[in-house]
């Protein structure tokens, strides 16, 4: 390739990125200017604001870590570990091997609560294993697994780590702006997610908040933060507020103009009701791909709207269907991770993604592909049955 990259025009209905709404595209060309400008300043502060919505948080130590979610989880594991310590990793996925990951690295140990791939997350397990480890200092889990599409309760679980004296880490890289997080509801100390899942943005920036707890344990650690990047004391120096803001890194600018945008979007919509229209266009797919004779990994109620992982038909080849897709719709569905490879796509329903329009064109697409294959499936009923749940 010699000259400029155009991108072919995609619809994403995968687990991340998701379409970004082109209001926000708008704003990442705006002209960059520099990060210590006085402008820039009052954006950072609107920022904050937004995200302290977004999270329902007063945390005042909440802000967008300049890298994709990824570093937001390292930036929660390292800031508040230390090492020998002990930590209940809850996995049901991905994501919460990820964690366990970082616990090791840290030099801490980590205590796993297994659960199947498609499940939640066990609270009664995890009440044992508190139990079974006084010592522990963090309980951490994904409120939503995008491997698999199964939300945990996050309320119930950081309750539990608060009754046996431990801090909460919550993986929010897909619930937020999809389904409820309620940061100072739940009592969560350190929670991070992503920009590309229902905020709809570009990806590379992960939002984080600390509570007034979390912020007490990072400021009286024995040991310097194993990262200079993520150190949030440092990081504070910068997104901190009150005092003169000092040189960290250069922050992406243009990126925050753009979550700047999309956190004003959610705004704008509200969050009660961008909860509910991930709700309905979730029940229309779920009632479409069932209509087909295909079925949901996950139990009803625990299924995430916003990530449904659908089980592939007997004699159905993953990779191609997936194919054809993107080579005759330019449609993006993701595929299956881990335990679930090869056995289930995973269509998202990300944000501004996440509507009729699309709803009725994966359906459609998806239906017409598995017939020309020849499939097992009941032919031409998924977008009636769709409809209906929209009445
Ligand atoms: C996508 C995702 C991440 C990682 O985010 P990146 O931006 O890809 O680094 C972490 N946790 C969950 C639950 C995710 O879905």
């Amino acid at each position: 390739m010699t000259g400029p990259f155009n991108p072919p025009v995609r619809t994403l209905m995968g687990p991340g990125p998701s379409d970004v709404n082109p209001r926000i595209l708008e704003a990442l060309s705006r002209p960059t200017i520099g990060h210590l400008d006085p402008a820039f300043i009052g954006l950072m502060d609107s920022i904050k604001e937004l995200l302290q919505y977004a999270f329902q948080t007063q945390n005042r130590l909440t802000l967008p870590v300049s890298a994709p979610g990824s570093a937001g989880m390292e930036a929660c594991f390292v800031n508040l570990l230390e090492p020998g310590d002990t930590v209940v990793v809850c996995q049901n996925g991905v994501f919460g091997g990820r964690m366990k990951e970082n616990v090791e690295r840290c030099g801490a140990t980590a205590v796993m609560v297994q659960d199947d791939w498609g499940k939640a997350v066990d609270p009664t397990k995890v009440e044992e294993a508190l139990k079974a480890n006084p010592q522990a200092k963090v309980l951490a889990f994904v409120h939503a697994e995008t491997s698999t599409g199964a939300r945990s309760d996050a309320k119930t679980l950081c309750a539990l780590a608060k009754q046996y004296d431990c801090l909460s880490i919550v993986d929010t890289v897909t619930s937020l702006g999809g389904i409820e997080v309620d940061v100072d509801g739940w009592g969560a100390d350190a929670i991070y997610s992503g920009t590309q899942k229902c905020l709809s943005c570009v990806p590379g920036i992960s939002p984080v908040t600390f509570s007034e707890r979390a912020i007490e344990v990072i400021k009286a650690r024995k040991n310097k933060v194993q990262s200079w990047f993520l150190d949030m004391d440092l990081v504070m120096g910068y997104w901190g507020g009150e005092s003169k803001r000092a040189y960290h890194h250069t922050a992406p600018i243009n990126a925050l103009y753009a979550l700047h945008e999309s956190l004003l979007i959610l705004k704008e919509e509200g969050l009660q009701a961008a909860w509910e229209r991930h709700d309905l266009h979730h029940r229309a797919l779920a009632a479409g791909l069932e209509a087909m004779g295909l079925s949901l990994v996950v139990a009803p109620e625990e299924r995430l709207p916003q990530l449904n992982s659908v089980s592939i038909p007997d004699g159905v080849d993953d990779a191609t269907v997936r194919q054809q897709l993107l080579a005759n719709y330019s449609l993006e569905i993701g595929a299956g991770l881990g335990a679930l490879a090869g056995k289930v796509w995973r269509i998202g329903l990300m944000g501004f993604a996440c509507n009729r329009k699309n709803v009725l064109f994966c359906l459609g697409a998806l239906d017409s592909t598995l017939t020309a294959m020849g499939a097992d499936i009941n032919s031409g009923v998924a977008v009636n049955a769709a409809n209906k749940v929209y009445g």
